[in-house]
């Protein structure tokens, strides 16, 4: 059989049943046929042969729900205006490679590349060897989050472009209201074989590139490659805590198999935004909070912000250093396992740049008050260290 066959041919007519026919109805027509047109009680009848042959193949298609169902898709897609091409021989070809022992044993894959050929016409424009069912392209792209949004997790609308079947002419690559022809260099099987002195190779067709049909006038949408870039958009679920730069893995979102394949997996590089405020270690939340010269050194309890929460207080102990972080444990990061993790807040000195005069005469007090302190004296004698 090959793709004109399947255009060509009224299988439905051939076991005079209607095209909604039940499986049974098909099986019990087919054997009433096969019945009476089986070439042992019809003995050197060429008639009843051929008919044989044509209810034969009719069944062998109509009784598999796949390959039924890819036949109906082809003649209503082609719409029975299919142009035979010139110089092959109708009745030739067609019973080529069939296997009666598939039509008795009723499970067998007679077809072989049959259903790959139209497989290829809807899905990807180019025969392959393999009847295989074939997995999805694994799909990689990228969102940016807020970094709140980071945190708690979120769900995100992603935009994902593909190639696909061209949707104006539907994957077959012609022109509207043309339909592609059987390629004559192969006869529809998008193989040639070729003679290398005592052996042959089989090589996808160059006429048609493997595909087994040719386009006269090609869809202009996609120049007659049949395969247009499309978008989908699928929501995903981004979960809580992830980082800036992570790259996040949705099973089975990806590209759909061919041939009842399963869909490719759909990798997301996560982008975060940066917080004016916050930052973020892990699952720690990092703020740098302003203090005076005085808070640090006459000891503090400061209000600091916390990450969609009221604000916290800090208690400076006297004398603390400027630049030292101190730890509040659970305001950061939510995890996995329901636990948090910590905000941790670094003091930072601010100087002041106006100073009303009081201020002003009480620093001038102190810097008189400490002339005797020379903050430098300690690093002035460890530089003389070897
Ligand atoms: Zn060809
Ligand atoms: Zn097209």
């Amino acid at each position: 059989m090959s793709t004109k066959d399947y255009l060509e041919k009224d299988y439905y007519k051939a076991l005079g049943v209607t095209k909604t026919a039940k499986p049974a109805e098909i099986k019990a027509a087919y054997r009433k046929l096969a019945r009476k047109y089986h070439p042992d009680s019809n003995q050197g009848d060429a008639k009843a042969e051929a008919r044989f042959k044509e209810i034969s193949e009719a069944y062998s298609v109509l009784s598999d729900e796949k390959r039924r169902k890819e036949y109906d898709e082809a003649r209503s897609l082609f719409g029975g205006g299919f142009r035979v091409p010139t110089g092959t021989r109708p009745g030739q070809g067609g019973f080529g490679g069939f296997d009666l022992g598939d039509i008795f044993g009723g499970a067998g894959d007679a077809a072989g590349g049959l259903g790959d050929l139209f497989g290829g016409v809807f899905n990807r424009g180019r025969t392959t060897a393999q009847n295989r069912p074939r997995r999805g392209a694994d799909v990689e792209t990228e969102t940016t989050l807020s970094f709140g949004d980071a945190i708690d997790g979120t769900t995100v609308a992603l935009r994902l472009t593909g190639e696909g079947p061209c949707p104006t002419c539907h994957g077959t690559g012609a022109k509207a209201g043309t339909v592609p022809r059987m390629c004559p260099s192969c006869q529809g099987t998008g193989q040639s074989s070729r003679n290398l002195g005592s052996f042959g190779i089989s090589e996808p067709c160059k006429e048609c590139r493997g595909r087994g049909l040719v386009v006269d006038d090609p869809c202009p949408a996609c120049s007659g490659s049949g395969r247009a870039m499309s978008s989908r958009t699928i929501q995903a679920r981004i979960p809580a805590g992830v980082a800036d730069g992570q790259r996040i893995k949705l099973p089975a979102k990806g590209a759909p198999g061919e041939r009842g394949g399963p869909a490719g997996d759909l990798y997301v590089r996560v982008h975060v935004k940066p917080h004016p405020v916050f930052g973020r270690s892990g699952s720690d939340l990092t703020v740098t909070v302003p203090v005076s010269f005085a808070e640090l050194t006459l000891g503090a309890e400061v209000k600091v912000p916390s990450h969609r929460g009221a604000p916290v207080t800090v208690r400076i102990p006297p004398g603390t250093p400027n630049g030292r972080t101190f730890m509040v444990r659970g305001k950061g990061v939510r995890r996995k396992d329901g636990t948090s993790g910590n905000l941790l807040v670094t003091v930072e000195v601010m100087v002041p740049k106006d100073l009303n005069s009081k201020a002003r005469s009480a620093i001038e007090d102190l810097r008189e008050a400490t002339a005797g302190q020379d903050p430098r004296e300690e690093l002035l004698e460890r530089a003389k260290e070897a």
